[in-house]
């Protein structure tokens, strides 16, 4: 019989020492779940906002963020990175936190189980406390003969702020004849210990999953901002408002090869797809005589790209001709595996400019964090 149905069967019949042991056991029983999801919630706000602080990526805005990720990909050098960063930069965004946020957590510090015991240390002091102003206030009402459920409405009352404890969950208990209340102080310290005990042993071996809402997700919800990627080149809304009023824009276009996109040629009213990568950026494109082709046969000039209706007209795209080393080094660089996987070729129109080859990592990266 569980301690819940004891107090259902014989709910006028227990007196006494025991008495008051029983209920601190049925009342500890009820603490211990709702104190654990509280430590877990709270020690994953905890854990966010340290790594704001601590972890340099964390530090400013998305732009700060923006920048970690592509010196974390300069350093990697790994083509496959470099695509799921370009096709699902969201994605990679939200991975790049998780694995930040983890590793800080597990590495050989044990920052998890740290962070843990504090948000344990501080809800036990609550609980403590609780107890002692519910009994403050009870031993003082001895005209009362429902002490009980008064102990237990200033109790659920004192600790409502920090853990959710109905006080409708305990009333099972509410009718005991407990006259020495002053005993309770004592009897919670006793029944609460083995509570304590089990929570730091699980900590002990607490993994992210033990989170039902994980810190990475809280940090990387500060970070979210709007996700619409330029039609042409892919680079991220610099808005930090999703669902924005106004223009997408972003600071720097990229060049759209990044995207795969390829040079057409119109040959009378056809339009023909050559193997030549577009290497160009969109800023100076939209300032250009170039057009660009949307569906078979449908082509818009660039400076009129608003014609060719969502997602084009959402975007502004003011002429500038600025483009970032970084690309420059990067295009150079994986050449290669660019024409594999977009299917054609620097040349003709496509052609590398002789300078980018010159562009090394380092600058790239000196570059961007300037900006
Ligand atoms: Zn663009
Ligand atoms: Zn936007």
């Amino acid at each position: 019989m569980s301690i819940e149905d004891f107090f259902k069967c014989f709910q006028i019949s227990c007196q006494g020492a025991s008495c008051i042991t029983t209920f601190a056991d049925f009342l500890c029983s009820k603490i211990a779940p709702a104190l654990r999801h509280a430590i877990y919630e709270k020690t994953a706000l905890d854990i966010a906002r340290d790594v704001k602080d601590k972890i340099p990526d964390f530090r400013g805005n998305r732009s700060t963020l923006e920048y970690y990720m592509l010196k974390y990909l300069a350093e990697e050098e790994k083509f496959e990175k470099f695509t799921f960063y370009l096709k699902a930069p969201r994605l990679f965004l939200n991975n790049h936190i998780k694995k930040k946020v983890e590793t800080y957590c597990l590495d050989k510090n044990r920052r998890l189980e740290m962070f843990l015991r504090d948000s344990l240390s501080r809800y036990s002091e609550n609980i403590q406390s609780a107890v002692f102003a519910s009994t403050t206030v009870v031993k003082d009402r001895k005209d009362r003969k429902d002490q009980i459920s008064l102990w237990l409405d200033e109790f659920c009352r004192v600790l409502g702020d920090v853990l959710s404890l109905p006080r409708s969950d305990l009333k099972g208990i509410e009718h005991q004849e407990i006259t020495d209340v002053e005993f309770l102080n004592n009897a919670m310290t006793k029944a609460l210990s083995p509570v304590m005990y089990d929570l730091r042993k699980e900590f002990e071996e607490a993994r992210m999953s033990s989170f039902e809402r994980q810190p990475h997700t809280i940090v990387a919800e500060q970070f979210a901002g709007c996700q619409e990627q330029c039609p042409f080149c892919g680079a991220v809304c610099t808005n930090t408002m999703p669902n924005h009023d106004g223009d997408h824009r972003v600071i720097f276009h990229r060049p759209q090869v990044l995207r795969g996109l390829i040079w057409y040629e119109i040959r009378g009213s056809k339009c023909h797809k050559t193997d030549n990568l577009i290497t160009d950026i969109c800023s100076s494109l939209v300032s250009s005589d170039c057009t660009f082709v949307v569906a078979e046969d449908t082509w818009i000039p660039y400076k009129k790209y608003r014609d060719a209706g969502h997602p084009y007209s959402t975007w502004s795209i003011p002429p500038d001709p600025s483009m970032q080393a970084y690309w420059k080094w990067f295009v150079s660089s994986f050449r290669t595996q660019l024409e594999q996987c977009y299917n054609g070729k620097f040349h003709g129109r496509g052609e590398i400019p002789a300078s980018w080859h010159t562009v090394t990592k380092q600058n790239a990266l000196a570059e961007l964090e300037k900006c």
